[in-house]
């Protein structure tokens, strides 16, 4: 990998101090809820060690630590995102920025380790087991070496032999007890364990003739430890803030918006909230996890709380710390429990009323880009939460016949609405090209009549059952018979259909036969401009794109 200036090589110090915390955390609750546990949970922290002669810098913990199945399945392989040559890749990165965009797309954190290390040793032991296990890899091998070890001590230990740093390097020489400081104090500083390191410091002893100086090595604790979420908004940075949702989210990119929320009197919570600048890779996968972390008067007590979080709302990411929950909660229990519904419902208002803002905001930059990267799961909330349904349908943008590149608000749409017409039309479709070279839009375009273009699979589901937006019901151009004239044109088109219903009896009726097995029914229109002929569903049918997915689906 290329020496660059760029200094987000850092981070890999934050990543391995970020999953020592997370083992702290799980070990201190296992203890709590496992009394058989034969763990020590005595003095959990986390140390850094440095040996500047071999330069080797080592990050431990004594945590959960990992079992050797653990190991091979969490860290060895990287089977859980289906990259068995990430490592091998990140060597290759012609960049360190491009090593991290592979990182972060990956979301292993770990092997950050190797922008800054030719070799990594893990060593590791799971609380209650006797044996541990060491783990070995080179940086640009593929392979890994993995043994079991009698004597390792309870928790992990990371150990980095270090790059040799070029000359102009110095800023990036991780032997180097001030650069220690700096990182844990920019990115790590909140992490509620003590990371702790063994540092020289001069002392002077006595008075007068008899003072002498002695240089003694002390432990030191390098964080503050303060809980981000109980400090005032104004008093934490954004760069604080950042590095909290790195933490929590075990994402590389920067949160969109920060939103700290507390509650006061019969429920008393806080929580702190993110909204990601960048949808994950598997948003739209089964392994991807929803929801956030929940503690208890600070006390971890499990990620991914679904609870906490509808699935329409999955990306959203942060910390919930409740007053009065028991530290014994379980997700049986949580599923029950009113005060979690009421948070629950709570932070989903927040988190809506705070995309509203966005919307309503002077520099769309915000809005846009959080539409573009989330709005497909939004939308999946107009189907399942018709409670906040009104907000969901006026948070939304859709692309409209109306624009080529610019989204509408449905508000904007009713606010373009012709006089008489009395429905918000669309179509659904796979791509707007469909959508737009479809026989069913010549009438509206002829029209001058604006058409929402719905090209997201989930569009098809909500819009079938969704009733209304501010008294207009969506209508669909491919069902049944759409209403598109007034009432002056309705009675000069009526005469001309009786003629030409008389005109054209016979090809209607031998259509008609003709083609009696795939059509209801034959009938003259005024919907085409152009084509000749298109088909129609009775309005009680599917539209042509749920008709294809149920094909599709097998049924
Ligand atoms: P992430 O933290 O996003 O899950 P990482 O690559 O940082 O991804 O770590 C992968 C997994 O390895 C962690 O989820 C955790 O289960 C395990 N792990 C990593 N470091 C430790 C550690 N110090 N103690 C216990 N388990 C760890
Ligand atoms: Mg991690």
């Amino acid at each position: 990998m290329i020496h660059s200036v760029y200094s987000n090589k850092d981070t890999f110090l934050r990543e391995l101090i970020s999953n020592a915390s997370d083992a702290l955390d799980k070990l201190k609750l296992a203890a709590f809820q496992d009394k058989d546990l034969v763990a020590d949970t005595a003095d959990l922290h986390i140390e850094l060690a440095v040996d500047s002669d071999k330069r080797v810098l080592t990050v431990r913990d004594n945590g959960i630590g990992m079992s050797r199945a653990e190991v091979i399945d969490l860290i060895g392989t990287l089977a859980k995102s289906g990259t068995a040559d990430l490592r091998r890749k990140l060597t290759e990165a012609k960049s360190d920025a491009a090593a991290e965009e592979l990182i972060g797309q990956f979301g292993i954190g770990f092997y950050s380790t190797f922008m800054v290390a030719d070799k990594v040793v893990l060593t590791t032991r799971k609380a209650g087991e006797g044996e541990g296990t060491r783990w070995e890899a080179a940086a640009g091998s593929s392979t890994y070496s993995i043994d079991t070890v009698a004597d390792a001590p309870q928790g992990t230990s990371v150990t980095l032999e270090l790059k040799a740093p070029d000359e102009d390097d110095h800023l990036f020489d991780y032997t180097q007890e001030w650069k220690l400081r700096e990182i844990v104090r920019k990115y790590s500083d909140f992490i509620a364990w003590p990371i702790r390191m063994q540092v020289e410091r001069t002392v002077t002893e006595g008075e007068g003739e008899e003072k002498v100086e002695k240089t003694i090595v002390e432990d030191q604790v390098l964080n503050s430890q303060k809980a981000l979420w109980t400090r005032p908004r104004a008093e934490v940075t954004d760069e604080e803030y950042k590095e909290f949702y790195h933490h929590v989210s075990h994402a590389w990119d920067s949160p969109l918006e920060i939103i700290p929320l507390k509650a006061e009197g019969t429920f008393e919570y806080q929580a702190l909230l993110f909204i990601p600048s960048t949808a994950p890779f598997d948003l739209f996968t089964r392994e991807h996890k929803r929801g956030v972390q929940l503690y208890v008067r600070r006390v971890f007590i499990m990620d991914n709380c679904e609870e906490l979080m509808p699935e329409y709302l999955r990306f959203v990411k942060g910390v919930v710390d409740a007053q009065d929950l028991s530290l014994n909660v379980s997700r049986e229990i949580l599923q029950q429990d009113r005060q979690i519904q009421m948070i629950r419902k709570r932070l989903v208002k927040k988190v809506l009323s705070t995309v509203k803002d966005l919307q309503g905001a002077e520099d769309q930059t915000k809005y846009q880009t959080f539409w573009s990267q989330f709005g497909r799961v939004l939308k999946e909330g107009l189907l399942s939460d018709t409670d906040n349904r009104e907000t969901l349908l006026t948070v939304s943008s859709f692309a409209s016949t109306a624009s080529d590149s610019e989204l509408t608000t449905l508000a904007q749409y009713v606010d373009r609405m012709k006089d008489g017409q009395d429905a918000i039309y669309y179509m659904t479709g796979e791509s707007r090209a469909q959508v737009e070279n479809s026989p069913h839009l010549e009438a509206f375009k002829a029209k001058g009549l604006e058409v929402l273009v719905l090209t997201d699979p989930v569009d098809e589901m909500w819009v079938g059952s969704v009733p209304e937006f501010d008294g207009k019901k969506f209508q669909s151009i491919a069902k049944g018979e759409v209403d598109l004239e007034t009432e002056d044109e309705k009675k000069e088109t009526e005469a001309l259909r009786e003629q030409q219903d008389k005109d054209f009896a016979d090809l209607l009726t031998w259509l008609g036969k003709t083609l009696d097995e795939v059509a209801k029914e034959v009938r003259l229109t005024n919907r085409l401009t152009t084509s000749p002929a298109c088909l129609v569903g009775d309005v009680y049918d599917f539209t042509p794109m749920l008709e294809r997915m149920y094909r599709a689906s097998g049924q």
